[in-house]
């Protein structure tokens, strides 16, 4: 009895203490080939509103200008029930975003990106009426620079797979946006090929939930492409492979599914949304939602000398004050009293200065100087000029963290780099794509993404 009770009383306060879970269910809308794609999207989009799920659509510019031209005011109207993402202008046709950013630096590769991806945003908006929420890459076409450039279009929301970047399977700001990204174990569905129902996925969905309401909430990420419910192929692999450009008369329909096929399968995801749905404290999330659950508090001045401690530790994200920061705040709240985001350098400086100390009015203009270029470019530099010699942007930093309270010459500080562990570091397994060329590296994007991780942090559910 007295066993009984106090595994009652257990059971009650795992209950009060249960954390929220969410999860945010998207569908990569890109298939411009097979018209069957067309009436996948409807019918997904119309089976989640009757459940009373609203889902994310990341939409493919040619995709929104075929459903366009081929008249799916209905397709259009079922999928304008739920949130409407980007997701690139032309997917698979060559040279998909990470092909070209390959050859670019951080600044004008973001600026390309730009020149390239905001027709296809105008696409969107112009066909759907309304601004995208979020982004993701076409397959595994990631690039940093993508994130300033997503940022001047308008889009706030990174919502993807893939491991270039990420910390413990939950959602982090990287460049300014909210990434939902290498979610790891937090990431997985209901296999379509699996029978009428996939009761593996179901076990999953309720050990992964149990696991984040103990944890105090968290986030599942689940992804299809409406393609996969009509197609056996995918509708890129059989024109794009491997660096392939036909023209478009040459491009070829993919191999479909059998009417039946079809239909056993969208029972799979009807099924898999209300088995999750039938779970208490569970809540379906669009990306729209996902920048109010997620959104920061507004940034207070910071006492320097917090700052200063948390940095001289190591150059990475953590807690200050109660806000958590990411290194270019941190640097930005030694700087300007505040924190603010700005972008990370755009290579890789050096230090040349060679001696142990700075006369403190030299540091003092370097410093000046550094508060200026950040006001100008919102951007950190690569390196801090003192006189002629050169001091690494991280050098820079850890010294300054250092000189907090001190008023005579300046003691020159290491900088010791935290986030690069937080990066993938195989640029061919970490790009790797059928629709890439064999052999694609991607490692030049890697370091560059390796340097934006000053602006690298968690993000926090909103109110925790
Ligand atoms: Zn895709």
């Amino acid at each position: 009895m007295k066993r009984a009770l106090i595994g009652l009383l257990l059971w009650a306060a795992s209950c009060w203490a249960a954390g929220p879970v969410y999860v945010v269910l998207w569908f990569d809308t890109e298939d411009y080939v097979e018209p069957a794609a067309d009436d996948a999207a409807l019918r997904i989009a119309k089976d989640l509103t009757a459940e009373g799920v609203r889902a994310t659509f990341k939409v493919v510019g040619e995709k929104a200008r075929v459903l366009e031209s081929r008249g799916r005011r209905d397709v259009i109207a079922a999928l304008s029930q739920h949130a409407i993402g980007y997701h690139s202008n032309w997917h698979s046709v060559h040279p998909t975003p990470a092909e070209y950013l390959l050859r670019f630096g951080f600044v004008d590769g973001a600026a390309e990106f730009e020149r390239r991806e905001a027709g296809g945003v105008a696409d969107v908006k112009r066909v759907f009426g309304r601004q995208p929420v979020c982004y993701g890459q076409p397959g595994s076409s990631w690039a940093p620079q993508a994130a300033p450039a997503l940022r001047r279009l308008g889009i706030q929301v990174y919502l993807d797979e893939g491991d270039q970047v990420g910390i413990d399977n939950q959602p982090f700001w990287y460049g300014g946006l909210l990434h939902v990204y290498n979610m790891g174990k937090n990431q997985f569905r209901a296999q379509l090929n699996a029978g009428a129902e996939d009761t593996a996925a179901n076990r999953r969905f309720d050990e992964t939930a149990l696991h984040l309401e103990a944890a105090g909430g968290g986030l599942i990420s689940i992804y299809y492409h409406p393609t996969e419910f009509v197609t056996t192929e995918f509708w890129d692999a059989v024109n794009f492979s491997h660096g392939a450009n036909p023209e478009r008369a040459d491009w070829h329909t993919p191999r479909r599914r059998t009417p039946e096929e079809s239909e056993r399968c969208y029972g799979v995801l009807r099924r898999f949304v209300q088995h999750m749905k039938a779970r208490p404290g569970v809540r379906f999330v669009t990306a729209e939602d996902l920048r109010t659950l997620y959104a920061e508090p507004a940034p207070k001045a910071l006492d320097p000398r917090a700052v200063a401690e948390r940095l001289s530790r190591g150059i990475g994200f953590g807690d200050v004050g109660g806000a958590m920061l990411s290194p270019a705040e941190m640097l930005t709240a030694l700087l300007e009293g505040k924190p603010r985001m700005v972008d990370g350098p755009s290579a890789a400086g050096r230090t040349t200065y060679a001696r142990e100390t700075i006369p403190a009015a030299a540091f003092a203009r370097a410093v000046a100087d550094t508060r200026d270029f950040v006001r100008r470019f919102d951007r950190l530099p690569d390196q801090v000029f003192v006189g002629a010699e050169s001091l690494s942007l991280a050098d820079f930093a850890a010294t300054l963290a250092g000189s907090i309270g001190h008023a005579e010459d300046v003691r020159l500080v290491r900088g010791n780099v935290e986030f690069t562990r937080y990066f993938a570091t195989d640029g061919r397994r970490s790009f790797n794509w059928v629709i890439h060329p064999e052999g694609f590296d991607g490692g030049p994007l890697l370091d560059l993404a390796r340097l934006q991780g000053w602006t690298l942090k968690p993000a926090r559910l909103a109110g925790k």
